[in-house]
């Protein structure tokens, strides 16, 4: 994956793709504290490009630096280097980092660095999968507690417990795995947020020990538009038992409808479809028909 053709956008400059690389002593491989985003572009336009930009901004604020680039020079970039990929649809990821200058815990001088690649991605899950709905297993780590991690912070390590709940459900067979928090309430899977579907309602989590996502805010405000009510609430797991439909949201897994978490079963029911379908017509661009 690092010998593509193609560019990548790092530190205010177009470089090769193979070329954009970094030193075995930057801080944060070691210490986990690069924060990143993960966008998709369709039709050539970035959705929500802003407000991603504006997250990576915070998530790295929340870890105590300042990306050297500002929200507008970010969103500049994502769309350059977007056009010069030659990409109508395509994942775009922004990541910053701090660099190699010291590499204990402290890091106080360390320069900042930030990088963009973009790539060609359709699907996050099997495609083949996506519709007949995924399986999920119950992961073994919890999300922690926000006075343990900074949960708000979309940081790369907070990513290891996910990456490791993601290998051991797959290990079994699973598409992903589904976390509980710290207290036992179910949180998210391992790259998404989840919702479920009872009585014509939607049931989530709420997001206060994890990333209130960009496609999770989105979904509920389409299905608010088409009346139905969105309900945010600790879940408890053994409430599943009682959900007629599950699916899951983020911006690589858009919306993909869930068939099973261990023991219970979901259908892929009507309004898990037709969010899969609005949310699709809400991802493309507006085309603004030529004046005749
Ligand atoms: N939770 C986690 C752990 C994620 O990695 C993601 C994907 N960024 C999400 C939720 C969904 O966030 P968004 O809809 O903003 O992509």
């Amino acid at each position: 994956f690092d010998q593509l053709d193609g560019f990548i956008w790092m530190n205010g400059q177009f470089i090769k793709w193979a070329e954009a690389k970094v030193h075995v002593l930057t801080h944060s491989l070691h210490y986990g504290g690069a924060v990143f985003e993960g966008e998709r572009a369709y039709g050539g336009e970035i959705f929500k490009l802003t407000e991603h930009s504006q997250r990576l901004h915070e998530s790295a604020r929340i870890l105590g630096y300042t990306i050297p680039y500002s929200v507008a020079e970010i969103d500049d970039a994502c769309r350059k280097l977007l056009k010069l990929q030659g990409f109508q649809d395509a994942y775009v990821r922004p990541i910053a980092w701090r660099g190699s200058e010291q590499t204990s815990v402290g890091a106080q001088n360390n320069r900042i660095h930030c990088a963009i690649a973009i790539w060609q991605w359709p699907s996050y899950f099997d495609p083949e999968l996506k519709m007949k709905g995924l399986r999920l297993d119950w992961a073994e780590y919890r999300r922690p507690d926000p006075s343990t991690a900074p949960s708000k912070s979309k940081a790369s390590g907070l990513y290891m417990i996910c990456t490791m709940s993601k290998h051991l459900a797959e290990a079994k067979g699973y598409a992903d795995a589904l976390m509980l928090d710290w207290r036992g309430q179910v949180a998210e899977a391992t790259g998404a947020n989840v919702f479920f579907v009872k009585d014509g309602k939607l049931h989530t989590p709420i997001a206060d020990c994890f990333l209130d996502g960009i496609t999770r805010r989105t979904v509920m405000d389409l299905a608010r538009r088409r009346g139905i009510e969105v309900v945010e609430r600790a879940i408890l797991p053994e409430e599943l038992a009682g959900f007629e439909e599950c699916f899951l949201t983020g911006s690589a897994a858009e919306v993909t409808p869930v068939s099973e978490v261990g023991q219970y079963r979901f259908a892929v029911g009507a309004i898990s479809r037709l969010l899969v379908q609005d949310y699709a017509d809400a991802v493309q661009p507006v085309k603004t028909v030529a004046a005749a």
